[in-house]
């Protein structure tokens, strides 16, 4: 146990209030001319590996034929078409995930949104079964930014006794959140309830910031409708929206690498507000809504958008950009990398596009203050991965674990000589991770050879 323990969270100012632009703005909705066509990666968004593919070029689908299925930890994933039309081909285009190119298929869509029933709907009166097959055959994915399976959270664990509904929101710019939590309270209670009916949980803690008055107001009066639903306001600190923080914060317990090492599943807010609407109809979710903002956007607004839709047509939508240099962020300034080019396709878990100038740092040296080490949510020291990784120490890259950096981008936001630690650490995890891979198949090779060799006598 370490006696210097790190802060590991901050108020953000300046940026933080960069929510105005969007949070009080009507809530658009896409016209049907910038998403005449919508694109379905035909790879696996985790390791960009091929999916299976289930539908050909030709096929006229609608919102939710299977195109096809990805396999994760042997759980077939399935994943949909988010329009009704007809697949009319393949094109590589920027898949905004793995940031590099992936071929994906084009559907133009016939604006009909004919639906499939992918499963029966289903309601609290259900069990806890039909309930998480449901969220399986949903393809539901977590709609915070990870887009993890959702019922792979729930399926075979035991002993939950809370379920966290994260609405934290803590990403500067970032008011989707917000804005449903608010508008779609109802269907936000009946998610958190189908949760906790499908862990056999006691309760679900409803989660937001301290600040977010509106979304207090919001739910205050009805959350005693719902057995087990309790709101619980936390402080105005990044990253709380970081589950393990969060957790943490909310019920006092903590866990090594799954919440449900401490009794907890956690899910977004927009999470619980999906699977609400599909338990009344089983259809899929085919649209989502996206913060669109910053300085280099014409308009700033949320919008509500076509999954598959182009990241291009978006921004034409919202006036085109106001910059000629910049960079174009798939989710929030303090988590998401810049994308290489906007030709690339809105995915399930996208929660923001935002346009910001690019920084001029006048980057100075390193005081050794130690700032993104008091603040480093998991415990690291950045400053001296950055100097191992400069000198190609592998060993005290190793030893100072950067595979632990959750990417939150503090250790950069503090620095007061502006550097971009956070871009050392990145590279330091990956070489740590090519090196770890490297070593294990090693070990395998040199077990093997150990082995008694079997045979002729
Ligand atoms: S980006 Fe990584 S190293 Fe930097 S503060 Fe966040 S978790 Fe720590
Ligand atoms: S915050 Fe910046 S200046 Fe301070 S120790 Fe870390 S890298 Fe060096």
């Amino acid at each position: 146990m370490s006696l210097f323990k790190s802060e590991g969270c901050k108020h953000l100012t300046g940026i933080n209030d960069t929510k105005h632009l969007t949070s009080e703005k009507e809530i658009l909705t896409l016209p049907d001319e910038y998403s005449k066509e919508v694109y379905v990666p035909l790879v696996d968004p985790g390791k960009g590996l091929p999916i299976n593919v289930e539908a050909k070029v030709g096929d006229h689908v609608k919102v939710g034929t299977l195109i096809g299925t990805r396999n994760m930890f042997g759980n077939l994933i399935p994943i949909y078409s988010p329009v009704s039309g007809v697949i009319k081909g393949e094109e590589n285009i920027l898949h905004g995930g793995l940031g590099r190119m992936a071929k994906h298929y084009v559907i133009e869509n016939d604006f009909k949104y004919e639906n499939v029933k992918v499963c029966e709907p289903f309601s609290l009166e259900s069990d806890s079964d039909t309930i998480i097959d449901a969220m399986q055959k949903l393809g539901l994915v977590g709609l915070g930014g990870a887009g993890f399976p959702t019922f792979i959270k729930y399926k075979g664990v035991k002993d939950i006794d809370t379920i966290i509904i994260n609405g934290v929101e803590c990403e500067p710019f970032l008011t989707t959140d917000y804005n449903a939590m608010i508008k779609e309270s109802e269907e936000l209670f009946l998610g958190a309830s189908l949760m906790m009916k499908a862990a056999h949980a006691q309760r679900a803690l409803i989660c937001f910031k301290q600040n977010k008055v509106r979304v207090y107001e919001a739910l205050k009066d009805k959350v005693h409708e719902h057995p087990g639903l309790e709101l619980k306001l936390v402080p105005d600190v990044y990253p709380m929206g970081w589950e393990k923080l969060l957790c943490k914060t909310v019920t006092g317990r903590t866990y090594e690498k799954l919440p449900a090492e401490a009794h907890v599943i956690i899910n977004n807010a927009q999470t619980a507000i999906e699977l609400a609407k599909s338990s009344k109809t089983g259809f899929i979710t085919r649209s989502k809504m996206l913060t669109v903002t910053g300085e280099g956007l014409k308009e700033n607004a949320n919008v509500i958008v076509p999954i598959g839709t182009k990241v291009s047509e978006i921004v034409r939508f919202m006036g085109g950009y106001t910059i000629d240099e910049g960079v174009v962020l798939l989710g929030g300034p303090m988590c998401s990398r810049g994308l290489m080019n906007d030709n690339c396709a809105i995915l399930p878990q996208n929660d923001a596009i935002t346009v910001l100038r690019k920084l001029k740092r006048r980057t100075q040296q390193c005081l050794r203050c130690g700032a993104c080490t008091d603040h480093c949510p998991t415990n690291l020291q950045p400053v001296e991965i950055k100097i191992a990784y400069e000198h190609k120490d592998m060993d005290r890259m190793m030893a100072l674990k950067p595979t632990v950096c959750i990417g939150c981008g503090l250790c950069s936001y503090v620095c007061p000589s502006q550097i971009e630690v956070n871009d050392f650490v990145k590279k330091a995890k990956a070489l740590v991770m090519m090196e770890q891979t490297k070593r294990k198949a090693a070990e395998a090779k040199k077990a093997e050879a150990a082995k008694p060799q079997g045979g002729k006598q």
